[in-house]
C-alpha cells in the first residue's frame, strides 16, 4: 500500500482524521497554512487550535447529545477527546480545556507518528489524482474557497455568529461576584465551584437591556446575509427578541445562591467561566457579540463585579464557509463530482469543535478503508455519528440548508416511549443506549 492520504486543513476535522487513517496504517501528509498564511481568528501555528470558547460543551453521555458524540468519539479513540480528557479544567458538567497545553499536545502526537508528515503550505486547488481530504473550516482561504465554488458551481453561503469577551481574573471585583456551578453541580469541589457568577437587580437589569439595545453595532458587509445560527445568537440579538428572553437563557438565575446576600434572589445572574488552567482568565459564558469594541467595554461594565474589568479579548463577529452538503456529497463525504476529494468537518454543514471532529474522523476512516480496500458498512443512523452524517448528507433540506449541532432531533425515535418533557429522561436514555450498542457494532469492522 503507497498511496498517501493528502489532508488539509489541521484544525478539529484536519487532525482527527490524520490521526484515524494513521493508525489504520495509511501514510498522511497533513497540509496546513499557518503559520505561513494566517487567518484573523487562529493565534498559534499550532494543530487542533480552538479558536474561540474552551469548551467542547456537555460531557453527558446519557442525556446530551453533544456527551454522546464524546462517547463514541473515545471510543473511537479519538485524538481530540482523548487529548481534551488531559487538558482539562473544572467546568461543572460541560469539558472545557487549557487550550493552549491541548493543541501542543495534538500538534506533537501528530507529529510523532512515523506515517504522519506535516507541510506547512497553502492548498489552492482541488487536485484531480489521489486521495484528499479537506478539512478547511469556517475560514477556508479565499483562493481555495474559489477553486471549490469553480468545481461545485454552488455558491459557498455566508453568516454570521460571534465569539465571547474574555477577562482577565483579576480584574473582577469578587465582592460582589462568587463562585458556584448551577444547582452545585459537579463531582469534586472544584466542578461546584466552576463558575463565577455575577448577580443583578431588576433596576440593573432593565438598565443593562438598555444599553445593549442602544449599543453600536458591527454593519454586516455588502453582499453578506445576517442569517444567525440559532445556537450562537449574539446577545443584542436575544435582547432584540424580548427583554426577558436572556433570563431565560445566559443570564437566568436558576440554581445559584448569592453568599454576599443570601436572602436576596437576583433577577438575573450573568456567568463566566475558567478559559485557562492558571485561572487567570473567564469567559462570558454565552456572550457573544457583534457590539463594537468601544460599545462593549461599556456595556459589559455594567455587570456587577465587572465594573473595573480588563477584557483579554472583546467578542466579534465572523464568517463561517460551508457547502451545500445534501446536494454536493456522497454519503461517505466525497464530492459526487469528483469522488477522490472527500471534505470534513465544519465546511461539511457540521456546527462546533465536537461535530467538526466527528466528521474529520469518519471522513479519516473512510478514506483509509477506500485505499486499503476495504468495504464500509453505513454508518448506524442510530448512533450520535450517524445521524449527523445522515444529515448532512440526505437527510437535511438542501434549499434551506444551514449548519446543524447534534441533537437528538437528529434521531429517530425510539418506539413505545412517552413524548412530551415528562418522558424526556427516559427517551434521552433510550437514544444514547441504543446509540452507544450501534456504534460500537459498526467499529467491530475495523478490528
Ligand atoms: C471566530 C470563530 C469562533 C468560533 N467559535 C467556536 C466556539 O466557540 N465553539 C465551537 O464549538 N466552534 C466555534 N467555531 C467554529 C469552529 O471553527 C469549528 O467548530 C471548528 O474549529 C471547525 O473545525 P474544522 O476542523 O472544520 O476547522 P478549523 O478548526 O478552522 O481548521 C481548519 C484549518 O484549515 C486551515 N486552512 C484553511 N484553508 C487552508 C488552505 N487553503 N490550505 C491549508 N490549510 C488551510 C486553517 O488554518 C485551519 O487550521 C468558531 C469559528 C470561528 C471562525
Amino acid at each position: 500500500m503507497t498511496q498517501i492520504l493528502h489532508i488539509v486543513g489541521g484544525g478539529m476535522a484536519g487532525s482527527e482524521a490524520a490521526w484515524q487513517a494513521a493508525n489504520m496504517g495509511v501514510n498522511v501528509v497533513l497540509h496546513e497554512m499557518r503559520p505561513k498564511v494566517e487567518t484573523f481568528a487562529h493565534q498559534t501555528g499550532n494543530l487542533g487550535e480552538m479558536v474561540c470558547s474552551n469548551s467542547f460543551r456537555s460531557d453527558d453521555d446519557e442525556q446530551n447529545a453533544v456527551g454522546l458524540l464524546h462517547w463514541e468519539m473515545r471510543k473511537a479513540d479519538g485524538l481530540i477527546m482523548t487529548t481534551a480528557g488531559e487538558h482539562r479544567l473544572p467546568a461543572g458538567g460541560a469539558l472545557a480545556v487549557d487550550r493552549d497545553p491541548f493543541a501542543e499536545s495534538i500538534t506533537a502526537k501528530l507529529k510523532a507518528l512515523p506515517n504522519v508528515s506535516v507541510s506547512y503550505e497553502e492548498v489552492t486547488e482541488l487536485p484531480d489524482e489521489g486521495q484528499w481530504i479537506f478539512a478547511t473550516g469556517p475560514l477556508t482561504s479565499p483562493d481555495l474557497g474559489a477553486a471549490i465554488q469553480r468545481e461545485t458551481g454552488a455558491e459557498a453561503l455566508a453568516f454570521f455568529d460571534a465569539i465571547a469577551p474574555i477577562v482577565y481574573a483579576e480584574s473582577i471585583d469578587m465582592s460582589k461576584a462568587w463562585m458556584q456551578s448551577r444547582y452545585d453541580k459537579g463531582e469534586t469541589e472544584e466542578e461546584r465551584t466552576a463558575y463565577l457568577n455575577c448577580p443583578m437587580t431588576k433596576d440593573q437589569h432593565e438598565a443593562f437591556i438598555d444599553a445593549l439595545l442602544a449599543a453600536d453595532k458591527t454593519e454586516f458587509h455588502e453582499g453578506e446575509t445576517a442569517g444567525y445560527f440559532d445556537g450562537c445568537l449574539p446577545i443584542e440579538v436575544m435582547a432584540e427578541r424580548g427583554r426577558e428572553t436572556l433570563r431565560h437563557g445566559p443570564m437566568k438565575p436558576v440554581g445559584l445562591t448569592n453568599p454576599h446576600a443570601p436572602d436576596d434572589k437576583p433577577y438575573a445572574v450573568v456567568q463566566l467561566r475558567r478559559d485557562n488552567a492558571l485561572g487567570t482568565l473567564f469567559n462570558i459564558v454565552g456572550f457573544q457579540t457583534k457590539m463594537k469594541y468601544g460599545a462593549q467595554a461599556d456595556v459589559f461594565k455594567m455587570i456587577p463585579g465587572l465594573e473595573n474589568a480588563r477584557f483579554a479579548r472583546l467578542g466579534g463577529i465572523h464568517r463561517n464557509t460551508f457547502l451545500n452538503s445534501p446536494t454536493l456529497l456522497d454519503t461517505q463525504m466525497r464530492l459526487k463530482s469528483k469522488p477522490n476529494i472527500r471534505f470534513a468537518g465544519q465546511i461539511t454543514g457540521v456546527e462546533g469543535y465536537v461535530e467538526s471532529a466527528a466528521m474529520g474522523l469518519l471522513a479519516g476512516r473512510m478514506a483509509a478503508a477506500e485505499i486499503l480496500g476495504q468495504d464500509l458498512t453505513e454508518v448506524p443512523q442510530d448512533s450520535a455519528m450517524g445521524a449527523l452524517i445522515h444529515h448532512i448528507t440526505g437527510g437535511a433540506e438542501a434549499k434551506t440548508f444551514q449548519p446543524m449541532n447534534v441533537n437528538f432531533g437528529l434521531f429517530r425515535p425510539v418506539e413505545g416511549l412517552k413524548g412530551g418533557r415528562r418522558g424526556r429522561k427516559d427517551r434521552y436514555k433510550a437514544y444514547t443506549d441504543r446509540a452507544k450498542e450501534a456504534w460500537s457494532g459498526w467499529l467491530t469492522q475495523f478490528a
